[in-house]
């Protein structure tokens, strides 16, 4: 069953209660009504052995941080503000002290970062490594959802695409050499974008917003599921690092395949009207972080590529599967 699926499955099973959530399963984070006019973000993810990261060669300290990161980057995707972390361990035996004790400095490290604070966890033996994370942060006045894209907007993305893909193929086949250092550093350290997406919160700029961690192909699909409308995507436009496509060749890897589904790059995809593309460039001048176009919002459903020939082709949920 797809991941997707699946979380359809369960969406659909349970009956929800309380009236204190404005939003349950489906989003980056949950948010819940706190009082009159405060509301929390609340989202986690797990990091398990070999199928999120590789113990032979992502350093303790920057796995700790990348445990954290993934969910910021959730609390990102809301317009929110991270404020407390639980983080949960299941460690095996043979994981030294020292490997944990690098490990939680990279946690307090990057929550030291963001001004955010460990409050609790569980610490468990396990045949394998596993870390969950579960953030909670302080939601926008108006949260960000992926429901709000409408036929016409465009689409933006921050940053760079494909790199952390590329970065995890350099470091599987080992290969390393010139301006490797900014991939790898992509996939081992990958960096929240929590100041963009509190300034896009903020500024109500973002229609509908996700952070991209399996590939825009299925981010987009999910804006687009959840929005009830489809997308267009120009493949000339999509943003890489000026070295991509000629490290993609080292690697044997396709870079327009790495770009809409090498998946974790924790850029921030997001909609807004037309109208607002001046104050988008003030804000990417303001971050210093690129803030690309990339295609537009239509009516209908699927997402598509346009590719550089004039092709249309339809790539929807083409991105990294989990299950
Ligand atoms: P993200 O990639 O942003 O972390 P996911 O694809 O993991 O989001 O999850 C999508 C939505 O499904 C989220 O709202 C998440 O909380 C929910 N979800 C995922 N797994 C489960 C589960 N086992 N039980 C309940 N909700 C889940
Ligand atoms: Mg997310």
């Amino acid at each position: 069953m797809a991941e997707r699926n699946l979380i359809d499955t369960i969406r659909t099973r349970q009956q929800v209660t309380s009236t204190n959530l404005i939003k349950g399963i489906g989003d980056d984070c949950a948010v819940i009504q706190c009082g009159h006019s405060d509301n929390k973000v609340i989202s986690t993810d797990m990091l398990v052995e070999n199928i999120h990261f590789d113990l032979s060669f992502h350093p303790p300290y920057l796995l700790g941080r990348k445990s954290v990161a993934v969910n910021l980057s959730d609390v990102a995707a809301m317009g929110g503000t991270p404020e407390f972390i639980l983080l949960s361990m299941a460690l095996p035996s043979k994981i030294e002290e020292r490997w944990i004790v690098q490990y939680i400095d990279g946690v307090v490290d990057i929550c030291n970062q963001f001004g955010c604070q460990l409050i609790g966890g569980d610490t468990v033996t396990g045949a394998e490594c596993s870390f969950s994370v579960t953030v909670i942060g302080r939601g926008p006045g108006q949260p960000v959802y992926r429901s709000g894209a409408k036929a016409g907007q465009d689409i933006y993305v921050s940053g760079e695409l494909g790199s952390s893909g590329l970065g995890l193929e350099l470091l599987k086949l080992s290969k390393t050499g010139e301006n490797h250092e900014q991939f790898v550093n992509a996939h081992l350290n990958p960096l929240p974008m929590v100041g963009l997406g509190m300034q896009l919160g903020k500024s109500g700029v973002a229609a509908a917003m996700l952070d991209v961690s399996d590939g825009i192909a299925t981010d987009l699909a999910h804006i687009c599921k959840e929005s009830r409308v489809g997308a267009e995507v120009e493949e000339t436009t999509l943003p890489a690092n000026p070295f991509f496509k000629q490290l993609c060749q080292k690697v044997n890897r396709d870079p327009l395949q790495l770009m809409l589904g090498g998946g974790e790059d924790y850029q921030l995809l997001f909609t807004a009207e037309q109208i607002s593309r001046e104050l988008i460039q003030k804000i990417e001048q303001d971050i210093d972080i690129p803030l690309t176009r990339i295609g537009k919002v239509t009516r209908g459903q699927g997402v598509y590529l346009i590719e550089a020939s004039g092709n249309r082709k339809e790539i929807s949920f083409q991105g990294y599967e989990h299950l």
